[in-house]
């Protein structure tokens, strides 16, 4: 529907914002709900965030979800923060209330909910997972799999510094394993995931030998660019199951679109293909 003089408003904030799928599916919700409603694709620099977030405010946005190379300058500039944005220490959803700022992370949710999707017998406190890479999306992804019960969460990284630091923020269950060792970590493996861009389209390939991986290990990759990357081709040509990367996209966007908008979306087939065809 057309949105009317009154219709709710929400956006996304990045730099640049051309490349980002969630305008269209915002867009595809409010359609399918009737709503009265936009979401806009919001190109804001980085040295004009916290204005732009204030002039949105001011003109009744009722929040945003903020993607690079703002995730920290949200956190910074959020009046409340909810747990998730507080552990993975990045804001990625932010709804406005009475003027104030709260600041969310949903995408440990977006992790979670896609693997619970994707695979529904698949159980964290069932062995060991194997996480690669250590940047910004990891942290949620820790986040995510220490609340579903992983027991043993190995990290490898390129940058062995970074995984230490992931180890020292999230502690317990996380082992740091040497970057050269990580196709040995494959061994005894109940989730292999893949957080490291290698695989998107235009990097190379993530090299990782599967030799040592069990045959019923789940494997995921968070990269949906393919949606099919090599490793997902390749733990599917040996009988691994796998989920691919775009769920965690659609289900980390459900609590913004219903705090904005006041529907819980449903995440679909129809959905997933509507996304696809951009
Ligand atoms: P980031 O903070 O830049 O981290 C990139 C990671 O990839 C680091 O661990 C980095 O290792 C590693 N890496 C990059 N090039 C490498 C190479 N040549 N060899 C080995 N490791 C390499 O990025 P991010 O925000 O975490 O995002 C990572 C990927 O996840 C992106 O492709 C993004 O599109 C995808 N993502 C998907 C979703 C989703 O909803 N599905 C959400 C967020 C992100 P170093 O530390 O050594 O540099």
């Amino acid at each position: 529907m057309i949105p009317s003089g009154a219709a709710k408003l929400a956006g996304v904030l990045g730099w640049p914002v051309e490349h980002s799928l969630s305008p269209r599916l915002h867009g595809h919700w409010l359609e399918r709900y009737g709503i009265d409603g936009a979401y806009l694709p919001l190109p804001v620099r980085p040295a004009d965030f916290t204005a732009a977030v204030k002039g949105l405010v001011a003109a009744g946005f009722r929040g945003f979800n903020v993607t690079l190379p703002h995730k920290e300058a949200a956190y910074a500039l959020c009046d409340a923060l909810d747990d998730s944005a507080r552990r993975i220490a990045a804001v990625n959803t932010i709804v406005v209330e009475e003027g104030r700022l709260l600041g969310r992370n949903s995408d440990a949710f977006g992790f979670a909910e896609n693997l619970r999707a994707g695979c529904p017998t698949w159980r964290a406190a069932a062995g060991p997972a194997l996480l690669l890479g250590a940047g910004g999306a990891a942290r949620a992804v820790v986040a995510a799999l220490l609340d579903l019960g992983v027991p043993e969460l190995r990290v490898a990284n390129r940058t062995e510094a970074r995984a230490a630091s992931l180890a020292e923020t999230f502690g317990g269950a996380l082992r740091v394993v040497d970057w050269q060792e990580r196709a040995a970590a494959c061994a005894g493996l109940n989730l292999l995931v893949n957080t490291t861009s290698l695989g998107l389209a235009g990097q190379p390939p993530l090299d990782l030998d599967l030799a040592a991986l069990p045959p019923e290990t789940l494997v995921t990759d968070i990269v949906y660019k393919p949606l099919q990357t090599p490793l997902l081709v390749e733990a599917t040509a040996r009988g691994n199951p796998t989920v691919d990367g775009l769920g965690m996209l659609l289900h980390q966007a459900r609590p913004g679109f219903e705090a904005w908008f006041g529907v819980a979306p449903e995440v679909d087939e129809t959905l997933r293909a509507f996304v696809l065809s951009a």
